[in-house]
C-alpha cells in the first residue's frame, strides 16, 4: 500500500473514532440532546458541551451545572495548552525542547515536569514496558508521522539503544536532561493527565459532574443529572467501531490502548502502534485491546498501554499487586476478562 494509502486509512481511523466517540456518548446524554448536538454557554443547570480537535483527535466534553460555560471555556484553553507543550511534532513544545537538547539541561513547564514524573513512576513498576525514551523506535516505524514502514531488524535495534527510562534526569527547578540521541514521546499518557486534569479544573470551577472522552481515553465526574451513574462503552477491537461492552462507573477514568487504534498494513501483515522493547516490535500477545478503570486519568493512560505491552498473565499479576486499578482485557480471539470490581456489560450483539 502507498504511504498516501496508508495515511488516508489512518485518518478515516481517526474519523471512525470520532464517530464512536460519539456513540458512546449516547449512552451518556439525557434524553432529547442528540450526540453531535453542540451546546455553548446554556442556561443553569443545562449541560455544557463541546468539541475540540487536538492531539490528533476529536475531544468531547460534557459538564453539568451552573457554571459550565465558565468551566468550559478555561477546559478549552487548558487542552490547547497541553497540546502545544507534549506534543512531539511542534518544535514549540517541551518535549521538542527535550529532545533537541543535544544532552543538556533544559526547563520545562511544571506540567511537563511532573507529567514525565508520573511516567517514570509508571515505567519503574512495569519493569520499562512502559517507556517514554521509545521515540527513537516509533520514528523508525513512522508513527506519528504517518509515514509508515517496517524498519530492518539493525536498524531497530540502532533505535532501541537509545531507549532507556532510567537514563531519563529529572532535576530540580523544572528541568530535564536525557542522553544526547535520546528522544522522548509521551503519546501514551499525556490524554490521561490531560483528563485527570480537566476533571481538577471542573472541580475548581463548581463543577460536579462531568465526562470528557478524549479518544480512547474517557474520564467521568459524579453520576448523570438524572442521579444515574455513567456508562461508558468500551470499542470492539475486532473493527475499531462498535461497543464491545459497557461499563457502569463514578468518578473514574476508563482508558483503552489497543491494535485498532492506530495501525498499517504491509505485505498483508498489520501492524499496530504499542511497542515491545524486548523485540522493537508491535507487542504480539494474543491480546487485542487493554482497558483500565481508575480513579487518576494520567496512572489509567499509562498502565492501559503498559499492560498491553506485558499481555494477560502479566497484566492481571499487577492488578492482583494494584488492587485499585480494575482491568478489561480483550483478546484477539474476541472473548474477555474483567477483574472483579467492575460493572461491566457485554454488548450481545458484538458476540
Ligand atoms: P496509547 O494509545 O496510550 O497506548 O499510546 C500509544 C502511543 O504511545 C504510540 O502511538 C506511541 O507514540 C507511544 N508508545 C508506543 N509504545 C510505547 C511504549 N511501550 N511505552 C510508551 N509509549 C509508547
Ligand atoms: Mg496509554
Amino acid at each position: 500500500m502507498k504511504p498516501a494509502e496508508r495515511e488516508t486509512k489512518r485518518k478515516n481511523k481517526n474519523r471512525r473514532a470520532a464517530i464512536l466517540c460519539c456513540a458512546a456518548l449516547i449512552l451518556l446524554l439525557p434524553t432529547g440532546l442528540s450526540s453531535c448536538d453542540k451546546i455553548t454557554g446554556s442556561s443553569a443547570g443545562d449541560p455544557v458541551r463541546r468539541e475540540v480537535f487536538a492531539m490528533d483527535t476529536i475531544m468531547d466534553l460534557t459538564v453539568y451545572g451552573a457554571d459550565g460555560g465558565e468551566a468550559m471555556n478555561q477546559a478549552v484553553d487548558l487542552i490547547h495548552r497541553y497540546e502545544t507543550l507534549f506534543s512531539v511534532t511542534n518544535p514549540d513544545s517541551d518535549v521538542a525542547k527535550i529532545n533537541r537538547a543535544d544532552g543538556e539541561a533544559v526547563s520545562v513547564s511544571p506540567e511537563t515536569w511532573e507529567l514525565l514524573e508520573r511516567g517514570l513512576a509508571v515505567s519503574e513498576s512495569t519493569d520499562g514496558a512502559f517507556d517514554v525514551s521509545i521515540y527513537p523506535l516509533v520514528k523508525a516505524w513512522g508513527f506519528t508521522t504517518g509515514k509508515y514502514r517496517v524498519p530492518e531488524r539493525a536498524e531497530r535495534e540502532q533505535a532501541l539503544k537509545k531507549v532507556d527510562y532510567r537514563k531519563i534526569r529529572l532535576l530540580p527547578d523544572n528541568r530535564v536532561q536525557i542522553e544526547k540521541g535520546m528522544e522522548l514521546d509521551l503519546g501514551a499518557v499525556a490524554k490521561g493527565y490531560l483528563s485527570q486534569k480537566l476533571m481538577e479544573l471542573f472541580r475548581k470551577c463548581g463543577v460536579d459532574s462531568a465526562i470528557v472522552s478524549l479518544g480512547g481515553n474517557v474520564q467521568t465526574m459524579g453520576r448523570k443529572e438524572n442521579g444515574e451513574p455513567f456508562v461508558v462503552g468500551i470499542t470492539d477491537p475486532a473493527d475499531g467501531s462498535g461497543i464491545y461492552g459497557t461499563l457502569t462507573v463514578e468518578n473514574r477514568a476508563v482508558v483503552t490502548s489497543g491494535i485498532y487504534q492506530r495501525y498499517f498494513t504491509e505485505g498483508g501483515r498489520q501492524y499496530h502502534h504499542i511497542m515491545d522493547k524486548s523485540t522493537g516490535m508491535p507487542a504480539e500477545n494474543g491480546l487485542a485491546s487493554v482497558t483500565v478503570v481508575t480513579e487518576d486519568g494520567a496512572r489509567a493512560d499509562a498502565l492501559a498501554t503498559a499492560l498491553y505491552v506485558m499481555g494477560e498473565k502479566k497484566a492481571l499479576e499487577y492488578q492482583k499487586a494494584n488492587p485499585d486499578i480494575e482491568l478489561v482485557l480483550i483478546r484477539r480471539d474476541g472473548t474477555c476478562f474483567t477483574t472483579s470490581g467492575l460493572s461491566f456489560r457485554r454488548n450481545r450483539a458484538a458476540e
